[in-house]
C-alpha cells in the first residue's frame, strides 16, 4: 500500500511573517485531522526553509525545496546544494517543474542531472512531467511524458533502498483552474507506472508514488485520489491558504 503524499508548492510566495501566520493556523488544524495513510509536505521558497523547519519541528509536516543543484558544493552561483538542504532537514526536492522548464529553459537533460545529484546526495526527488495544451491537442501526451520520465530518470539505475516520486502535472492545468478529469489523469498515471515497471521492475514500480498536480482544490481532491494510480497531489495555489490546504489534507482515503 502506497502512502498518500499531499504536497504543497508555495512557489515564490510568502515573507517570513506570512510563513509564521500560515503555520500557526495550519499546525493547529492538522491536529484535528486523521493523518493515517497520509504524508504531508510543503515546499516553501528557499528563504523560508530554515524558519519553516523551526516552526514545524515535532509536527507531521515534512519540508521540500523547489529546486537543487546536482553538486555538493562549488562554483555554481545562484544554485543550492542538496547537502545544504539536508543540513536544514529537508527531505524532498521538486525538480523539472513546468515553470522551471518553460520560464527558465530547463531541458530534460538538465533536469536529469538535478534528479541524479539530488538522489545521489540522499534527498528524494519529485520529478515533474507533463504536456502542454498543444501537445495534448496533437495527441502527443504519452510521447512527451515517456520522454520526460525516461530522460529524467536516466541517472537512477538502482532504486531498491531509496525513494523517488513522480508528479504528473499537465501544463495546461497548472494555475489555470482547469483540472484534468480523474480519467485523463489516471490514463497518464498508469502509463507512467508501466514505464517505471520497464525501468525498475514490478516490485519497485508499485512502490513509487505518482502525484497529480494542476488546479487541485478541496472540491476535486477526492475524485482524483480515488484513482488506482494517483498516490497524492502536488498543490500550488490552494496550498497557499492554510484553511484550503487543511481541507485538502482532510480528504478521506
Ligand atoms: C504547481 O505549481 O505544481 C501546481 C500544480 O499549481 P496549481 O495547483 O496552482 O495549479
Amino acid at each position: 500500500m502506497r502512502q498518500i503524499l499531499l504536497a504543497g508548492n508555495w512557489k515564490m510566495h510568502k515573507t517570513l511573517a506570512e510563513v509564521k501566520a500560515y503555520f500557526e493556523v495550519f499546525l493547529k488544524g492538522l491536529e484535528k485531522i486523521d493523518l493515517s495513510g497520509k504524508e504531508i509536505m510543503i515546499a516553501p521558497p528557499f528563504t523560508a526553509l530554515a524558519y519553516s523547519r523551526k516552526l514545524t519541528e515535532g509536527s507531521p509536516v515534512k519540508l521540500g525545496a523547489q529546486n537543487a543543484c546536482w553538486e555538493e558544493k562549488g562554483a555554481f552561483t545562484g544554485e543550492i546544494s542538496p547537502m545544504m538542504l539536508k543540513e536544514l532537514g529537508i527531505e524532498y526536492v521538486i525538480l523539472g517543474h513546468s515553470e522551471r522548464r518553460h520560464i527558465f529553459g530547463e531541458t530534460d537533460e538538465l533536469v536529469a542531472k538535478r534528479v541524479e545529484g539530488v538522489f545521489r546526495l540522499g534527498l528524494t526527488p519529485i520529478l515533474c512531467v507533463g504536456e502542454t495544451l498543444a501537445e495534448r491537442q496533437n495527441q502527443k501526451t504519452l510521447e512527451v511524458v515517456k520522454r520526460q520520465v525516461e530522460i529524467g530518470l536516466k541517472g537512477i539505475k538502482e532504486l531498491s533502498q531509496r525513494d523517488l516520486v513522480i508528479a504528473y502535472e499537465p501544463v495546461w492545468a497548472i494555475g489555470t483552474g482547469i483540472t484534468a478529469t480523474p480519467e485523463q489523469a489516471e490514463e497518464v498515471h498508469s502509463f507512467i507506472r508501466d514505464s517505471l515497471l520497464r525501468l525498475y521492475g514490478e516490485e519497485i514500480a508499485n512502490k513509487i508514488r505518482i502525484l497529480y498536480g494542476g488546479s487541485v482544490t478541496p472540491e476535486n481532491i477526492a475524485s482524483l485520489i480515488n484513482q488506482p494510480n494517483i498516490d497524492g497531489v502536488l498543490v500550488g495555489g490552494a496550498s497557499l491558504d492554510p484553511e484550503k490546504f487543511l481541507k485538502i489534507c482532510s480528504v478521506t482515503l
